[in-house]
């Protein structure tokens, strides 16, 4: 067997629901623990306190730009890391943290939320809040092959990662103001209502079969354009789609 990768989660301006995700993988994350990577950092499993070298970090969280320790937190782990991961959408997107404005006992002076791609490079993102654990799995698991994979397997998960790599490079906002602007301005909504399905807030209804959004439910997590169909659909991988299921399912055997 390959080397096993080395795997962090860093905790920012987050609400551990990340993590939980990631622990909704039950067996799922014991196995890719014993097979395919070491936790290497995660202050909330691992009595390690500074951040270590690591193959691939789970980012947690938003960043706070008046705390000192955070904006430190995140340089160093791109220094140390090959590749940083934006887990679910406060640090993809800011997320809730977007509405913070400061003024609360004890820190009044901590207003200032960003997304951790507005200051440093972000390799992938894994909107979502929370995330999928499926999704976490499966990139935990792609990323492995990507390092340590025969040139078949590298390819593959190159593939599989394609788009989440492209949403880190699109930006750092999410709305449901993405899915008017880049998808149904652009003449690309079909009406097939996975949008609304993937709002945790229930901020869409299909009106006369286009989506239709709450404004002030809206919390800013992108989910929505993420799991549009018609926000990228890689034809590459999804006609690989049941190959991909079978090997994710054999590494888990
Ligand atoms: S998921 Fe995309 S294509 Fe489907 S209804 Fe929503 S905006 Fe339209
Ligand atoms: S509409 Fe819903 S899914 Fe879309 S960004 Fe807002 S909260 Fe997230």
């Amino acid at each position: 067997m390959a080397n096993k990768i080395k795997l962090g989660h860093v905790h920012l301006s987050g609400c551990t629901g990340c993590l939980v995700s990631v622990a909704d993988n039950n067996l799922g994350l014991i196995k890719i623990l014993d097979d395919y990577a070491d936790l290497v950092y995660c202050l909330t499993l691992a009595d390690v306190r500074h951040i270590p070298e690591m193959d691939v970090a789970l980012v947690e969280g938003s960043v706070c730009i008046q705390d000192h320790e955070s904006v430190e937190e995140i340089k160093e782990t791109r220094k140390k890391s090959k590749i940083v991961v934006a887990l679910g959408s406060c640090a993809s997107y800011g997320n809730i943290t977007r509405f913070s404005r400061g003024g609360q006992h004890n820190q009044p002076q901590h207003e200032s939320f960003l997304p951790i791609g507005d200051l440093i490079d972000v390799d992938l993102y894994i909107p979502g809040c929370p995330p999928s654990p499926e999704l976490i799995r499966n990139v935990s698991i792609m990323a492995y092959l990507l390092l340590e994979g025969n040139e078949d397997q590298k390819a593959l998960a190159g593939k599989y990662l394609k788009p989440l790599m492209d949403l880190a490079k699109r930006g750092t906002s999410g709305c449901f103001c993405d899915l008017m602007v880049d998808v149904i301005n652009q003449g690309l909504c079909m009406g097939c209502g996975t949008c609304a399905a993937s709002c945790p807030v229930r901020a869409i209804t299909m009106e006369f079969g286009k989506p239709q959004g709450e404004r002030d439910l809206c919390i800013k997590c992108g989910s929505c354009y993420g799991a549009c169909p018609r926000s990228f659909f890689n034809t590459d991988v999804i006609e690989e789609f049941e190959n991909i299921n079978e090997l994710i399912a054999g590494a888990l055997k």
